[in-house]
């Protein structure tokens, strides 16, 4: 078993676990439902299929992105032939959230046994059902002394986090973040953090608001709006607010019916805790549409709420929900004044069809990722590194870009011995001129 080394039996663990996720899919997607009733498309599109895909592309690229690369070198070390070898790490730790909980903590793993390292993953204590099929899965598909899945709560968390490790990948809240980039600076280990924040969603007077609409509809209530990338709040230009909301309403009804409780596409709060949290939020706002709640499910309907205050709970954090604020502006000031309120955002959205105007607002400020006249999308492209900026996180991954997250890029030059130019060497005497004249032109 040398899976530092041997890249085809990295390979070979990676089709078991190709074999495995593709057996076990029903019972994945009956855990995500009894976790809390993810509906079976979300399951299937957003995890199930999502890691398979990603099974397949690392399958079929890994040998590619592992072989060293050869650089142009550089005229001063004439003559040389130049490298970046791929080394991976060695000890992984991935700890994974319950949002997305076999997507978030499999497509890591996938890539840093690519990468060939030894990983242990640590899922959401708050997806128990998720986690043990995740466990029974790596169980089957790896040695134990190559992957383990180590399953529990804070406290496991951290006493893995006190461990050394060679790197660390954390996707959760920006709160954990911090104490994930402690632990991880007593060792000087480096991380990826991907965490969350509050996402605009700018909505202009020449957007489609039909479109818009229906799109926005969909990022936001899909997983009943606990995706980390979901729009948290709109800003719709003043004029458009009305005509907007109704084409809000009718998608939602559009998409999850007049009961919406009883539709099988909308899934649940993940716990009483957060449903706590969320009807919270509710409570003093003035509603727009929804608001219902049920505490013995766990449901909060898709619910609109009218320009709130800044300063209200609804605003103050990231909502992680499915409650999403309508704030209005008249120019672009108002803008500015509300995403500048807050940390930058881990996603942002722009409907409009004013190219300009679009291409400003994804200039102007800064954030992880985002679309123009979609949600989500950038997620769902391997070309595209995922990741956050300052508070929502740090690093990036997704597709060939995941497997270099995971090893170090190592520089070696193979020098020449038919040739060996005396200028650098002591004593330097007369030489300082010539090697001036040739450092000004490189
Ligand atoms: P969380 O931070 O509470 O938990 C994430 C993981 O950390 C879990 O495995 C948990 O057991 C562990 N953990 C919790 N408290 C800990 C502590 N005190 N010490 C050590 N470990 C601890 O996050 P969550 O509730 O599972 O997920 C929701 C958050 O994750 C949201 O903020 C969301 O935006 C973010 N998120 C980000 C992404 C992304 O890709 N950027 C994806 C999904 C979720």
């Amino acid at each position: 078993m040398d899976y530092k080394n041997d890249i085809k039996y990295r390979k070979e663990t990676l089709k078991k676990l190709l074999f495995n996720v593709q057996k076990s899919e029903d019972l994945i997607v009956k855990a995500l439902f009894d976790d809390f009733k993810k509906p079976e498309f979300e399951a299937v599109v957003t995890e199930t299929n999502y890691v398979i895909s990603e099974l397949k592309s690392t399958i079929r690229n890994m040998e590619k992105w592992a072989r060293p690369k050869r650089v142009f070198p550089s005229l001063l070390n004439f003559p040389s032939t130049d490298f970046i070898y791929k080394e991976p790490y060695g000890n992984v730790l991935v700890i994974a959230p319950w949002n997305y909980p076999f997507q978030l903590a499999l497509c890591p793993l996938i890539s840093a046994v690519a990468a060939g390292n030894k990983v242990v993953l640590k899922p959401s204590e708050l997806t128990p059902n998720t986690a043990a099929v995740i466990a029974r899965i790596i169980e089957k598909s790896f040695h134990v002394n190559h992957v383990e899945v180590v399953q529990g709560g804070v406290e496991t968390s951290d006493r893995l986090l006190a461990k050394r490790w060679d790197y660390i990948f954390f996707t959760g809240s920006v709160s954990v973040g911090k104490i994930v980039a402690k632990a991880a600076a007593e060792h000087l280990t480096p991380i990826t953090l991907e965490l969350g924040g509050k996402n605009p969603c700018i909505v202009d007077q020449t957007a489609n608001l039909k479109l818009a609409a229906k799109r926005i509809v969909w990022g936001k209530f899909i997983n009943a709006g606990q995706t980390c990338i979901a729009p948290d709040y709109i800003l719709v230009q003043k004029d458009m607010k009305i005509n907007f909301i109704t084409y809000l309403i009718e998608e939602i009804i559009q998409a999850y019916g007049k009961k919406i409780k009883n539709s099988p596409d909308y899934a649940r709060i993940i716990n009483s805790k957060n449903w706590v949290r969320l009807t919270g939020m509710i409570a003093s706002e003035k509603l727009i549409f929804g608001g219902e709640s049920d505490a013995s499910d766990l449901y909060i309907s898709p619910t609109l709420i009218d320009e709130p205050e800044l300063e209200s709970p609804v605003m103050k954090e990231e909502i992680f929900g499915p409650i999403l604020p309508v704030l209005v502006y008249e120019s672009e000031n108002d803008i500015d004044i509300v995403i500048r309120n807050y940390e930058k955002p881990l996603a942002l959205y722009v409907f409009s069809e004013n190219d300009s105007f679009s291409k400003k607002m994804i200039t102007r400020y800064s954030f992880g990722g985002g679309c123009i006249n979609d949600t989500l999308a950038h997620f769902t492209n391997k070309r595209l590194p995922f990741g956050g900026v300052g508070q929502n996180g740090m690093g990036a991954y997704h597709g060939k870009l995941s497997f270099e997250t995971f090893s170090h890029h190592k520089s070696i030059v193979k020098k020449a011995n038919w040739l060996d130019l005396t200028m650098r060497y002591a004593p330097y005497k007369d030489k300082l001129k010539a090697i001036k004249r040739l450092l000004d032109r490189f």
